[in-house]
């Protein structure tokens, strides 16, 4: 499968959004990619999982787990490991770590499973890989041998010198897609924020970010946009999109 045909995936499932978004670790960007609305269809996913699966074994990463974070609807990892198995003809066993606020936990029996395996890391979207940066350290500690790593779309431009395994390598990421998506790394620094566009709260971190900035920040009554408060208690504000102010109060 091409990128195109991948990121064709996508777009025919409406999952490529364009709006105003805060993603995961802050980051604010025009772009949403919702694997949600793909992955809740077996049919579409299975021909990306299938991909996916190719590509590694085109890496030649030969791994003997694949483990993914419980979290993801997607439950990729089992799927990816399915495929590359009838592809390899070995067992590949799939496992879950499971998220406490930024760590990354394994049952009992999976740290015995893991130790001296050869382990690849999967997850759908790396926008900073945080969710791999915590699933390597968990994956390290049950003495894994972490060997590589797969997406689907790596769509962040971060780089990789925070995955290093336990032999201090930087790990090799496969993704299908690779097309990046411009994102900025806070909100002073994003022109959507700056003009006032209001944030799309349906998807991604947008709702929590409007209510952790509540004191700074509210949505405008008059056009929805970003609006400051000048004097809260008075509630006096300035709309950046629309620059409406309350009835009765003139700037100069
Ligand atoms: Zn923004
Ligand atoms: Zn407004």
């Amino acid at each position: 499968m091409t990128e195109i045909e991948a990121k064709g995936i996508f777009e025919r499932n409406n999952a490529l959004r364009k709006g105003h978004y805060v993603l995961l670790g802050k980051d604010h960007s025009e772009y949403y990619v919702d694997k949600n609305a793909v992955l809740c269809n077996p049919q579409e996913a299975s021909y990306l999982y299938i991909a996916l699966a190719a590509k590694l074994a085109e890496a030649r990463l030969d791994p003997e787990i694949i483990i993914g974070p419980q979290m993801s609807e997607t439950l990729m990892a089992p799927w990816v490991a399915y495929y590359l198995s009838q592809t390899l003809r070995h067992k590949i066993l799939s496992l879950y770590a499971e998220k406490y606020c930024n760590d990354f936990k394994l049952r009992p029996q999976a740290i015995q499973v893991m130790n001296g395996k050869k382990v690849v890391l999967m997850d759908d979207i790396f926008q900073r890989g945080t969710s791999f940066s915590g699933m390597a350290k968990t994956v390290n500690n049950a003495k894994g041998i972490i060997i590589g790593a797969g997406v689907l779309w790596r769509r962040g431009q971060y780089d990789l010198t925070n995955f290093f395994n336990c032999r201090g390598n930087i790990i090799n990421l496969i993704s299908l897609i690779n097309t990046k998506l411009p994102s900025w790394p806070n909100e002073k620094l994003c022109p959507l924020c700056f003009a006032g566009i209001p944030i799309n709260t349906d998807l991604g971190h947008g709702k929590e970010f409007l209510k952790k900035s509540r004191d700074k920040l509210f949505v405008c009554p008059n056009c929805g946009g970003i609006a400051d408060w000048i004097d809260k208690p008075a509630g006096i504000f300035c709309c950046r999109k629309c620059h409406a102010v309350p009835a009765g109060l003139e700037f100069d």
